[in-house]
């Protein structure tokens, strides 16, 4: 280290850990390869620590972050010089913290967190300039040639404050030379002017709506949590129907009132137009939205508005919580169970417990929600980590639906049926009673296998271990893994057999098809990801129920969240067992989530509802829970399972996922991590196995599973094994630490 550079302007000698001078920095790059690299900064440049800076990098130009003093692993005289500082708010220390700790926890490099965290490369560059005209105040008019638009255009300017051109041109129908000579003659200025947020306040004098004694009392501890401020993390548990988002509502509000930034973290962001619409006439403007599909200048603005403050409100998918905020000051999580806020590819994270990370590193209450709680939160809770307020009546008249079960072994449907008898029988009495119903059936497309009835041929995906999903309305079998397609043929491509194809099993477009034969008089919509495209879609579906212009709904799992509709009393489950058959650690606890959230659905206004489960195995604990409602009980019986094996929430899980685009060099690969397991007490590696998914996108995948006591340093642990071992640069070894996905 050059002691020449040890001059004062230390930007860190508040830290006494770093001796190193301002000179001398280290910046992460977004890559998802990299930790930070040292930099010079030259002489004229003033840096601060989370400024955005131009970097050469390798023979590129790159954008990162000043991460902190430099590391000194370099000689200073092969450091290479930064280009400059951007000109964009710095990233805040809370958010530096946090990409440090989710890249510690999940054991993704640094700059692959960082990346999450600058997913809009324009925004680092100064927002455009707006010009705005005016009179100029000094002008002697009787020096200007006067024209009729002239005219207009200098007596509407005259009425108005400053205006950009747009608007003088479209009030006064001048055209653009009008206005350019006016400004060449020096009667009227041009002013730059920074653009103002797309982003209006919320306003906070929006009476909120009556609560009643249990909401209020609810919402009361969470405002509570918010004007103590520090860190708090709070369950909100409540039935579906009980009112859990206005009551969440108010400790929002209670943090906009402190000037502070709010996010509200949902799974399928994209579908909840309705939900939205609460958030509107709650607080009265748009939140500021961050999701897949939000337009590319939409996503510059919001990174903006959420760095420079002016974005108060943001509701997001998981990705919102890696937004740079300026103030962030409390974070809901809704439906806190859902698997969706798992993220697989890339950085493998939670986004529940990530949230509950920033908020504590950013010392602020978070709010998880749900009608069925995640069996990890509800241990935190009895841990005493967590809090919990509750929420035990629907609103209103409402009343949470009955259950009754049909056993399809004995009320049998048709052959190529799947609605029995006595679900027939209800959504008749439904339909004649002016009311409206949902048929429930986690399959998109129209048969999930299609089977050669001569040989017995299989249509399975070339790149993955799945069958190909035939999807009659396009024509097309497709993979649901990796999205290949092929046209349904009309031979089999193995034994030229013609007409002997046969779709296995349903499909939500089957059942479509079964529905609209049975009761051809009704209007059945099917509703599932393929058609049900962004918050448009989803919109226009909602408005189509509500005005009653559809009476039987058939949908996969988008129809099990958030949705709200009055007179749909009856709600029909196809086929109940089906999330059971995975047999995965969390397959029970899943399909409980999933069947509660749809049962959600009916009876959610005056009406009662009824949900109907179609099992072939009734005395499975998770139907008989559902058909008793006795969330407690089923809660306990799997929380005590889980004990006894040492998993989740018991134990710690990982997975190590080996892939390669050659199976030998996955299989040898895996072989030599397998050779270096660690052993120890309270440890236990199984594996290495071939994934359920064996061939996913052209990946051969091997997989290993570990499980550990709580006590265990489980990513020390990992981090040591892994680098023992050397694999190939064509092998790519995953961690996935508290796994959901089991494939
Ligand atoms: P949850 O999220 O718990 O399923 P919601 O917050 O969606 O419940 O509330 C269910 C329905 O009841 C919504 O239409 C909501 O607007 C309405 N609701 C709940 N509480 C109130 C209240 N205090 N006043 C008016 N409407 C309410
Ligand atoms: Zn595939």
């Amino acid at each position: 280290m050059s002691a020449a550079k040890a001059t004062s302007g230390n930007l860190f000698a508040d830290d006494p850990a770093f001796q190193v001078t301002a000179q001398t920095i280290s910046v992460l790059p977004p890559l998802p390869l990299a930790g930070p690299y040292d930099y010079l900064v030259p002489e004229g440049i003033s840096v601060a620590p989370g400024d955005f800076v131009e970097i050469p990098l390798g023979r590129q130009n790159q954008r990162g972050v000043v991460w902190g003093p430099a590391k000194g692993d370099v000689e200073s005289s092969k450091l290479r010089e930064i280009y400059g500082v951007l000109p964009t708010e710095p990233m805040a220390d809370v958010t530096r913290r946090f990409v440090d700790w989710v890249s510690a926890y999940t054991m993704a490099p640094q700059g692959a967190v960082l990346r999450m965290a600058m997913s809009v490369p324009d925004a680092l560059e100064a927002p455009k300039p707006i010009f705005r005209f005016t009179l100029n105040a000094d002008f002697d008019a009787a020096s200007l040639r006067m024209t009729p638009p002239r005219k207009r255009v200098l007596a509407f300017l005259a009425d108005h404050p400053p205006m950009e051109q747009g608007d003088i041109l479209r009030e006064t129908g001048a055209g653009a030379s009008v206005v350019k000579g006016l400004v060449e003659a020096g009667a009227v200025q041009r002013l730059m002017v920074t653009p103002p947020s797309p982003f209006d306040l919320p306003d906070l004098e929006i009476p909120r709506p009556d609560l009643s004694d249990e909401q209020t009392a609810a919402a009361d501890a969470l405002c509570a949590q918010v004007e103590r401020g520090g860190f708090s993390c709070t369950l909100l548990d409540g039935i579906t129907g009980s009112g859990k988002t206005e009551v969440y509502f108010e400790p929002i509000r209670a943090a906009l009132a402190q000037g502070k930034q709010v996010v509200v973290l949902l799974p399928e962001i994209a579908l909840s137009a309705q939900w939205l619409q609460r958030f509107r006439d709650r607080f009265g403007v748009n939140p500021a939205l961050w999701h897949s599909e939000v337009g590319q200048a939409r996503r510059r603005d919001t990174w903006r508005a959420v760095a420079d403050g002016s974005a108060k409100l943001v509701v997001g998918a998981r990705s919102a919580l890696f937004l740079p905020y300026h103030d962030l000051g409390l974070i809901v999580v809704d439906e806190e169970h859902e698997h969706a806020f798992k993220q697989e590819d890339g950085v493998i994270y939670h986004a529940r417990d990530m949230a509950v990370a920033r908020a504590h590193l950013g010392n602020i209450p978070v709010v998880l929600a749900s009608a069925t709680p995640s069996l990890e939160t509800l241990a935190n809770v009895e841990a005493g980590r967590y809090q919990r307020v509750e929420l035990g009546s629907r609103h209103g008249a409402a009343v949470l639906p009955s259950v009754e079960i049909i056993d399809i072994r004995s009320d049998k449907p048709e052959r190529n049926r799947w609605i029995t008898p006595t679900l027939k029988k209800r959504l008749v009495e439904t339909f004649a009673s002016g009311e409206q119903a949902m048929l429930f059936l986690n399959r998109r497309g129209y048969a999930p296998l299609t089977l050669c009835r001569a040989c017995g041929h299989r249509f399975q995906c070339p790149n993955c271990t799945a069958w190909l999903v035939e999807h009659r309305a396009w024509g097309k079998l497709q993979c649901h893994h990796c999205g290949y397609q092929a046209k349904a043929p009309d031979t089999c491509p193995e034994c030229g057999a013609e007409g002997k194809l046969a779709p296995c099993g349903p499909g939500v477009e089957r059942l479509f098809e079964e529905a609209v034969e049975t009761f051809p008089d009704i209007r059945v919509e099917v509703a599932t990801s393929d058609n049900i495209m962004g918050p448009k879609a989803a919109a226009e579906l909602v408005k189509r129920v509500h005005n009653h212009e559809v009476d039987l709904l058939i949908g996969t799992q988008i129809l099990a969240k958030g949705y709200h509709f009055p007179m749909l009393t009856l709600v029909g489950v196809v086929d109940a067992d089906l999330g059971l058959a995975g047999g995965d650690l969390r397959a029970a606890e899943r399909s409980y989530q999933l069947l509660t959230q749809v049962a959600g659905r009916a009876g959610r206004g005056d009406r009662p509802g009824t949900v109907i489960l179609q099992t072939a195995d009734p005395a499975n604990r998770v139907i008989k829970a559902i058909a008793a409602g006795d969330r407690n009980a089923f809660n306990e019986v799997e929380l005590s399972q889980r004990m006894t094996h040492g998993m989740p929430p018991h134990g710690r899980l990982a997975a190590l996922i080996i892939s390669g685009k050659k199976e030998n060099e996955v299989d040898e690969a895996a072989w030599r991590i397998g050779r270096a397991a660690p052993r120890g007490d309270g440890l236990m590696i199984l594996g290495p196995a071939p994934a359920p998914l064996s061939l996913l996108r052209g990946r051969y995948r091997r997989r290993f599973l570990i499980r550990a006591d709580k006590g265990v340093k489980m990513q020390a642990l990992i981090h040591d094994w892994l680098s023992k071992v050397k694999t190939p640069g064509s092998v790519r070894v995953q961690v996935d630490i508290d796994p959901y996905s089991f494939m």
